[in-house]
């Protein structure tokens, strides 16, 4: 899910799964659906 986050005055979209900001909401969402970090590699 992104997440919304007000930082020196601006709006920033984060990824809620790794923490990666964007600046630009599509980016975030575009970013989302290819973010694997739902299902860490290293967790068994
Ligand atoms: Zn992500």
């Amino acid at each position: 899910m992104v997440a919304t986050t007000e930082r020196d005055g601006s709006t920033w979209y984060e990824c809620e799964e790794c923490g990666m900001l964007f600046d630009d909401q599509g980016d975030a969402r575009q970013h989302e659906e290819t973010c694997d970090s739902e299902e860490p590699s290293y967790i068994q």
